[in-house]
């Protein structure tokens, strides 16, 4: 196995992190790609142009690179995207043809890939593998309200018929596609996402807070795009119920503060509740910067209705700081109930305001799963998963045994 193209549409790798589309899928699309390429394999990143000033290639290092591909208007909202897909074909067919390029597997990142993926690999007649990262009918199922257009849960139907290999990135996610999509289970791989240990180690909290200018006794964190399914209302509302409210500040860290209308309506909440002045609202942060804003909080607070996996509870933990989150999707493969943290099974704050108390007033307790946290993610390297991943490709790429005896 040589070269590997990769397909991620609407997510560009390079893009600004914690903004609207732009989270765990370009950390797990840059991350895995960077460690195939350490294994030797070179990977192309296929995505749309998003911006007129975004060079054709750019590179990730050594045999990893992104190619940008015209694929629509630049500032077109995902949603506008599946009319824009026969350009975006039509041009990476073309860029394949003039510089001479051909793969020998595609790994397809969400369901808009997925159908381009479906097309490469049945005009290249190779294997295709594919990530949903997310699935329409799994956060419907998860929140009742969220709204996601047909044409999603059918496009997703066709690329789960078609795929050599679908990879899950928890075992909640695998059952969820074989109940609500027929998928076939033995297609599918679960193979679960990675933390850099490096970049999220710990460190000591005093001056973490001290160049963040935090003066507050206690700090809890969030971090993500900020969107409904994250349920920061949720921990707006714990907030409110804290026994010790005053002394503790939440630290929102993603979006966009200013226009976003979501932002606005968990503004008006904390507002309303009368938390204003506890609350901050940071807007998105490097990712080189949130190891300092893991390790200055004393809890980092998962509230989702749904997380396919949950990159930002293993940062946190790799920084060695427990985590309360919801027990939804991939999260409980990540935390562990009362060693790392605590485990919420309901959708509601009072559970949540409970564990916080209970870790808030509790310095020993936070070490102890601190300490824990920080072993497991130990244990759960980007380099297992797309060593996994790499096993996975060998042996689709594998000729079948009946044609290598007679060959
Ligand atoms: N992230 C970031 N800056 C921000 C907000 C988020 O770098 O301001 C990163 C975060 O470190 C994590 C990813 O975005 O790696 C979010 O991944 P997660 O799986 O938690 O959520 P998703 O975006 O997939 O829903």
């Amino acid at each position: 196995m040589e070269r590997i193209a990769f397909i991620s549409v609407h997510g560009c790798p390079t893009a600004k992190l914690g903004s609207k589309d732009t989270g765990g899928m370009s950390v797990y699309i840059r991350q895995v790609a960077r460690e195939m390429a350490e294994r030797g394999v070179y990977v192309d990143i296929y995505t749309r142009y998003h911006d007129p000033n975004d060079p054709q290639v750019v590179s990730l290092g050594e045999r990893a690179r992104v190619i940008h591909i015209p694929g629509g208007p630049y500032d077109d909202m995902k949603e506008s995207l599946p009319r824009h897909l026969p350009e975006f074909v039509c041009s990476l067919l073309a860029y394949t043809v003039r510089e001479g390029l051909s793969y020998d597997l595609i790994h397809s990142h969400y369901w808009l890939s997925g159908r381009v993926g479906t097309l490469l690999a049945r005009h290249w007649g190779i294997p295709h593998v594919t990530t949903f990262h997310t699935l329409a009918e799994i956060k419907r199922h998860a929140r009742a309200g969220e709204q996601e257009p047909e044409a999603r849960v059918v496009g997703e139907r066709k690329v789960i018929a078609s795929v050599d290999r679908i990879v899950a990135s928890s075992q909640h996610e695998k059952e969820a596609m074989v109940r609500l999509y027929n998928a076939r289970g033995h297609k599918i791989e679960v193979i679960p996402c990675g933390v850099d240990v490096e970049l999220f180690r710990p460190m000591n909290q005093r001056l973490a807070r001290r160049s963040l200018g935090v003066r507050d006794p206690k700090v809890v964190l969030f971090v993500g795009r900020i969107e409904p399914l994250k349920g920061v209302d949720i921990l707006i509302r714990a907030m409110a119920q804290l026994e010790q409210r005053d002394s503790v500040r939440a630290l929102i860290v993603g979006g966009e503060p200013g226009g976003d209308p979501e932002i606005r309506r968990l503004e008006a909440m904390a507002s309303e509740l009368g938390i204003s002045s506890q609350v901050s609202f940071l807007g998105r942060v490097e990712q080189e910067q949130l190891p300092t804003y893991y390790n200055a909080a004393d809890v980092c607070v998962v509230p989702s209705y749904y997380e396919s996996f949950g990159l930002v509870a293993l940062e946190a933990m790799a920084c060695g700081t427990p985590v309360i989150a919801s027990r939804v999707g991939g999260l409980p493969t990540v935390v562990k109930g009362g060693v790392t943290g605590y485990l919420i099974p309901w959708r509601c704050p009072e559970p949540f305001a409970d564990g916080l108390d209970v870790l808030l007033k509790s310095p020993a307790i936070r070490r102890a799963m601190g300490r824990a946290s920080r072993r497991l993610a130990l244990g759960m390297r980007w380099s297992d998963t797309a060593e996994q991943m790499l096993a996975l490709y060998q042996l689709l790429l594998a000729p079948p045994l009946a044609s290598a005896a007679a060959g």
